[in-house]
Formats: structure tokens, sequence, C-alpha cells
């Protein structure tokens, strides 16, 4: 028995012995286990509402190396990211970055819309049954329940049963919200008006936790109650177009729309705190108010991840007021850059550079302002809803006998009255089809679908894919109207979003961090793919609705 072993011990020394000595042979360096999942202490995903993928280029040598720079160079830049779908607005935009799905599977058809059993307009985060907590407004009565499906953020609550923490922030409601999805820990946005006060609803919290009652009876807020000037010598910012003009809105109390804005000198007719949502100081109250929320949350602390929700709102309030050239989005993008280097370099301090992943993206984009390319000789207008409604009335009176067909009107969808066209003995989808012909003809209007070609066909690209993709067949409307390429229904200054055009679905990508790629990619990719990313990052199930694809190229699995 000692021999057999002795000889077997033998023979198995020099089998090690052989392999060792061929693998040194090969000197081929032992290979890296792959990493079945990445799993970071912390996962930040900042919305910038209404950002346009060409702010990243545009303003490209004003930026710092901290901020978006550092996201750019050090990260993964989808430079061809697309909207999959209109109406390209907050509250659909929100939702379908964290479910990783369109509004057809979602149901967020809108920031508000016409609930066709309810008979009135609902807004997409509103709810009666809850109470505000921090306010003895009604401005907390918010909740996630019109969203039909999972986020991101649910999914990693139920994968560490709840242990992961998720916290969203935003001035607007809706941008801390949808992300934070049904299962947050808590929500928090910006009260405005008087107080100036982060606040937050009963579906999550009968009271403030201590650090948010703190942050507010701070002076914080205070603070940014200061004139506007650039942050930079204005005469530098070459990349937008001249101060004083006439596509930027008037501000109430002021007689010229250029720099400086005196904040505190019209503070009081423009809503008080709400001014500052207008001005790129509400990003920076919102970077103060996440970073506390960091603090306060101990978020990141230990190895289970958790998830903070970040939107920065003043770039859509600016945007609209000012125009996507003017100087005042210009210099609201330069101080936003630092305020997302603040925000690096304090994770980098607290949670621990490469400990955390980042994703950045917008919402929407927006159009230029009409106006500057009517003047420009670039076909562009606006619609003149007012005549057309005319028209359209009297269309309906000959046609039906009575306008009372059509119930509402809202994101370019017409909704019908089923029951009286029922009563007329009217089919439906020879309504719809007739109300269509008659709109098409009708200037500025450039296509029309009716919702029974929503039904009956299958759309693989172009506009009507996109339409389809917003098109909820319980929640959407009838008839579908897009607008001519670079009108608006709008005023004549400032610019908005909303259709399916390239402009508005344009918005930046860029991840950064651990397990994130560096490099760049010019493949489209399309707003639903963040959310299964970032699930298959993590190794979480992905948000049940999800019908967008995980981006291979950003993550390092090999
Ligand atoms: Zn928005
Ligand atoms: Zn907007």
């Amino acid at each position: 028995m000692r021999t057999t072993n002795l000889i077997l011990s033998v023979l198995a020394l020099c089998m090690i012995s052989l392999t060792y000595g061929q693998r040194r042979k090969n000197n081929a360096p032992e290979p890296e286990p792959v990493p079945i999942a990445h799993s970071p202490k912390l996962v930040v995903g900042i919305v910038v509402d209404q950002m346009r993928y060409d702010y990243l280029t545009r303003f490209w040598n004003q930026y710092g190396e901290g901020g978006f720079k550092r996201l750019v160079n050090e990260g993964f830049n989808c430079k061809n990211n697309h909207f999959n779908y209109a109406p390209t607005s907050t509250g659909p935009g929100h939702t379908s970055i964290y479910t990783g799905t369109t509004p057809a599977v979602h149901g967020i058809i809108g920031n508000d819309w016409f609930d066709k059993e309810l008979g009135k307009d609902v807004y997409c985060a509103g709810d009666d049954s809850y109470a505000s907590v921090g306010t003895t407004s009604n401005l907390g009565q918010m909740s996630p329940h019109r969203m039909l499906t999972t986020t991101i953020t649910d999914q990693l609550r139920l994968h560490t049963q709840m242990r992961g923490k998720v916290i969203g922030v935003a001035l607007k409601d809706r941008g801390a919200i949808l992300p934070a999805g049904h299962t947050a820990n808590a929500a928090y946005w910006f009260e405005g008006g008087e107080t100036g006060n982060w606040i937050t609803s009963s579906y999550y919290m009968d009271e403030l936790p201590q650090w948010v009652a703190d942050f507010n009876a701070s002076d914080k807020v205070e603070t940014y109650k200061k004139p506007w000037t650039t942050l930079k010598p204005i005469e530098t910012y070459v990349e937008s177009g001249l101060d004083a003009n006439n596509y930027e809105g008037l501000q109430k109390g002021e007689t010229s729309n250029a720099f400086p804005h005196d904040l505190p000198a019209i503070w009081d007719q423009n809503g008080q705190f709400d001014l500052i949502r207008r001005s790129p100081y509400g990003n920076s109250i919102t970077a103060d108010f996440a970073l506390a929320a960091l603090e306060g949350e101990d978020l990141g602390a230990d190895t289970i991840t958790d998830f903070l929700a970040i939107s920065f709102s003043s770039t859509d309030y600016v945007g609209h007021f000012f125009g996507v050239n003017s100087k005042e989005i210009e210099d609201t993008y330069i101080r936003l850059d630092q305020d997302l280097a603040r925000i690096l370099s304090t994770l980098d301090e607290k949670v621990g550079k490469g400990e955390y992943t980042v994703f950045l993206t917008a919402d929407h984009a927006a159009i230029h302002v009409p106006s500057y390319l009517m003047d420009s000789k670039i076909p562009a207008g606006y619609l003149d809803m007012g005549g057309m409604r005319e028209k359209f009335n009297t269309f309906l009176q000959y046609t039906y006998g009575t306008t009372d067909v059509v119930r509402d009107l809202s994101n370019y969808q017409l909704f019908l009255d089923h029951t009286i066209l029922a009563n007329l003995d009217i089919d439906l989808d020879d309504a719809q089809e007739a109300i269509a012909k008659e709109l098409l003809s009708y200037e500025g209007i450039a296509q029309v679908y009716t919702g029974q070609q929503m039904w009956e066909n299958q759309y693989t690209h172009g506009i009507p894919y996109i339409l389809q993709n917003g098109y909820n067949q319980k929640r959407s409307g009838d008839v579908l109207l897009v607008p001519n390429v670079g009108y608006i229904s709008y005023s004549r200054t400032g610019s908005t979003h909303g259709s399916p055009q390239i402009y508005d679905t344009h918005v930046p990508l860029l991840l950064y961090g651990k397990g994130i790629q560096q490099g760049s990619t010019v493949n489209r990719t399309e707003i639903s793919d963040i959310a299964p990313t970032i699930a298959t990052l993590l190794g979480i199930a992905f948000p049940n609705g999800t019908t967008g694809q995980p981006i291979g190229e950003v993550m390092k699995f090999d």
C-alpha cells in the first residue's frame, strides 16, 4: 500500500510540474476571472432634462476636465442614441429610461393626457390618494401609480431583498418619482414658491427624514437668490447666438432678455423660488441636495448596490424660455459641467473611485427656435392652432352634425367620443380615417395616422415606428398628427419638444465607472436599451416590460 501511495504521489508531482512547466513555457499570463456581474456600491443615473446630443460637442471647449469630459474620455459615449417613440416629453422620457420600454408598454403616454375612462385630463405622477409630506400645499400628492411596469430601480430592490437603497431627486416631481420606481425608499422634489423646500409624498413616508428637514432649515437655497451673470466673460461664449435677440422670452420685470438677469430684483413677479428653476442655480441646488442624500442615506457605504437617480430640470426650463441657441443655455451647461464635476469628485471621496457606475442621458432633446430658423432661411414655422380648430369644427359640424364627436386633443393626438359615434351609427374606423384626411389638408400638418393603423400594422422604422412605440392601445387617441419638420405649436420665443423628429430624439448616453469600457460607438442605440444594459451589468432581472436590448460593447465582460 505504502509503495503504491508513494508511486501515485510521485506521479502526481510529475504531472503538476509538467503542467506548470508547460504554462511557463507558453509565458501566457493567467487569465483574469470573468465576473458574471459587476457589483458597484452605487449606481448614479443622471438625466439632463432637454439635453441635445450636440450640447456635448458644441460646448466641448468650454467644459472643464472633471465633468462631461471625464465621463466621455474615461467612459463610453453612445453618439447615436435616440428616443424611439413620441411624444418626446419629460414623463415618458424618464419612465422609458428606467423601464427599458416605451409608452406602448409602460403606459406613461405624456406628462398629461386625456384619460378615456375617467373622461378628464390626468397628470403622469398625480395621485390624490396620498398626502403631501413637508408642505401644506398639494404639491406632494404624487405617486408612480400610472406607470404600468417595473423600473431598473425596482428590479434592484427585488434582487437585493429590498436591501439596496433607491432614492430619486429632481426639481420636477415626475423627474424624481418615475425613475425611483414603485418600490423606492424615497423620491424628493422642489416645492419652489415661497419656501424653496424639498418635499415628498406619503406614498414613501409620513415624515421627512432629519437630513431633509435639516437641509430645508439651512440657508442653502437662499444663497442662490442672487443675480445670474455668466460664469466666464460673455465674449468668450462664441458657441451661441447674440445675447439680446428676438428668439428669447422676456422675464417679468426685465426690460431686456440679455445678461445680467437680476433675480432678486424680479423675484416676486416670477414666483419667488420658482424663478430659480429657470436658472442654472436650480441645477446646483439639485446637486447640493443629491449630495446631501448621499451623505444622509449612506448611499454606497456597503457592498449591496444602492441607486441614486438624479434629474437636472433647470436645463429644460432655460431651454423653453431662452431657446437652444441662447447665451443662457450655454452658461447653464458650463455651470452644469461644474456641478457634475463636484458630484463625481464627491463620489470618488465618499464611495471610492472605481466603486460606482454612472450613466448620463436626457429625457428628450429640443428644437432650434423656429423663428430663428425662419430668419436663417430654413423651413420652419408655427402651427396656427386657433385657425385649425375653427376650420376643423366647421368640418365636424358639416360631416357629423356636431363637434362633440371629438373629446380632446393632447400630445398631437385626437380622442374621439366612441359612444356618440356609435349612437350616430358611424363606424369608428371610417371616422378616424375621414378626420385624419381632413387634418392632413391643414397647413403645417405633414403626416397623419389612425389608431386603427397602429393596431393593424407592425412598423419597423421611420416616423410610424416611433409613433407606434408611443401608442398605448388602452390609453392613446384615435388620430395621430405629425407637424411638418421644423414646426411646433408654441410661442414665437424659446424651444420645445414632443415630436418624433430627430432634433427631439437625439440625446447623449454616457456610461462611466465600474464595469464600463472606455470607448464610443456610432451604432444606433435606443433609450429603452439603457435599463437592460444596466440590468446586465448588475446581473439583475430586466424590468418586467423591457423591450430594449443591452448594449454589449459598453460593458467590460472579457
Ligand atoms: Zn423634460
Ligand atoms: Zn420641456
